[in-house]
């Protein structure tokens, strides 16, 4: 009888996606709440000899890589995948597989949702109701600024990027996207226009960004990126924390040459600067951009599923990887 591979689930899972990989391993699924550290990470791949790793949440490190000496694939229930060392996993053959196709739409809807409740002011609102300041009618009550008609640029547009635009449509937004190649379909289904990013910059009135964290992208919104943007824009991150130089946010925002923000990630989680816990005009999100019942039961199904397939010897969608199957 072939004997079942032994996987390690970094974090409790959905039943259906536990009774999936139960069916067909011998499985370990982490009971905490919390992420896993890396070097207990580590340790769990070499003394129980780990042969497929579900990542949700922590870092699959050099270490881990290296003392997981039976590792054979690792399957994480995400779209990004800047906490894995790929180069490291490529290295030993290892196929990285991520659960894209599966949390994009509704990590859209949030950041939709970020672009409203900082144009609008919903959070401060609600907190000013809480707090018993609403005492008589005033006319100039919680003044925002107008969504419809205005310019969106979109920083990546991919598939988040592209759903944004999808939704801004709705909105009679004027759609402005820079990408390093031009998209030419989306644009026609979306009506948005290929532009350099410092146009985009100096012409949007709410810039969102959608690009994945990588050694080109790390603080591409740095102090010189931030003075083109109007003083009555605001900045939308629901991509990565290190995307942004936030030491250079924080000073725009400061100093009102920004509207406001609106962010989900942030550079050092789940640490949030004083400064930022100290303005009205930002709104902050714990990084709950794909956090709904129905997608994170999604994303945990299509993790499993790549990784029972990898481990079978059978193709997966979304391998980051796939020159490791030509070795
Ligand atoms: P995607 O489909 O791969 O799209 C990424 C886009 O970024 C593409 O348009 C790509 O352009 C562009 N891009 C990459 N490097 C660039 C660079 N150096 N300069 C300009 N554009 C660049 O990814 P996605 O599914 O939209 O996801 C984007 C990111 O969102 C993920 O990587 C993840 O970090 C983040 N995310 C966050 C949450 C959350 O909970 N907040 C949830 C899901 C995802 P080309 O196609 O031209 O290369």
């Amino acid at each position: 009888m072939q004997t079942r591979p032994r996987i390690f689930v970094t974090h409790s899972i959905p039943a259906s996606a536990r009774e999936a990989l139960a069916a067909e391993s011998d499985l370990q699924v982490r009971a905490e709440d919390t992420a896993i550290k890396p070097e207990a990470l580590a340790a769990v791949c070499a003394d129980e000899k780990i042969e497929g790793l579900l990542v949700i949440g922590g870092r699959v490190t050099e270490e881990v890589v290296r003392r997981g000496k039976d590792l054979r694939v690792v399957s994480s229930a995400s779209v990004g995948y800047d906490h894995i060392d790929v180069a490291a996993c490529t290295a030993r053959g290892i196929p990285v597989a991520t659960a894209a196709g599966t949390l994009e739409e509704t990590t859209a809807d949030l950041a939709f949702a970020l672009i409203l409740a900082a144009a609008r002011r919903i959070v401060e609102a609600d907190r000013f109701v809480r707090a018993g300041g609403w005492k008589q009618w005033e006319w100039e009550l919680l003044w925002g600024a107008d969504v419809h008609g205005k310019t969106l640029g979109l920083v990546g547009f991919g598939n988040i990027g592209q759903a944004v635009a999808r939704r801004a449509a709705g909105f009679s937004m004027r759609i402005l996207y820079t990408s390093r190649h031009r998209k030419a379909d989306a644009e026609g289904l979306t009506g948005a226009h290929w532009v350099s990013l410092d146009e985009l910059l100096r012409e949007s009135d709410f810039v969102s960004l959608h690009v994945p964290l990588t050694r080109e992208t790390e603080r591409l919104i740095g102090s010189r990126e931030l003075s083109l943007m109007k003083p009555t824009a605001f900045l939308i991150n629901t991509a990565r924390g290190r995307v942004v130089d936030e030491a250079a946010l924080i000073a725009a925002l400061k100093e009102r040459r920004l509207a406001g923000a609106g962010l989900d990630v942030f550079e050092r989680e789940p640490a949030v600067p004083g400064e930022l816990l100290a303005m009205n005009h930002v709104v902050l999100l714990p990084h709950v951009g794909s956090a709904t019942t129905e997608t994170r039961t999604r994303m945990a199904l299509r993790a499993a599923d790549n990784l029972l397939a990898l481990l079978d010897g059978r193709r997966a969608a979304n391998v980051v990887n796939p020159e490791v199957f030509n070795r």
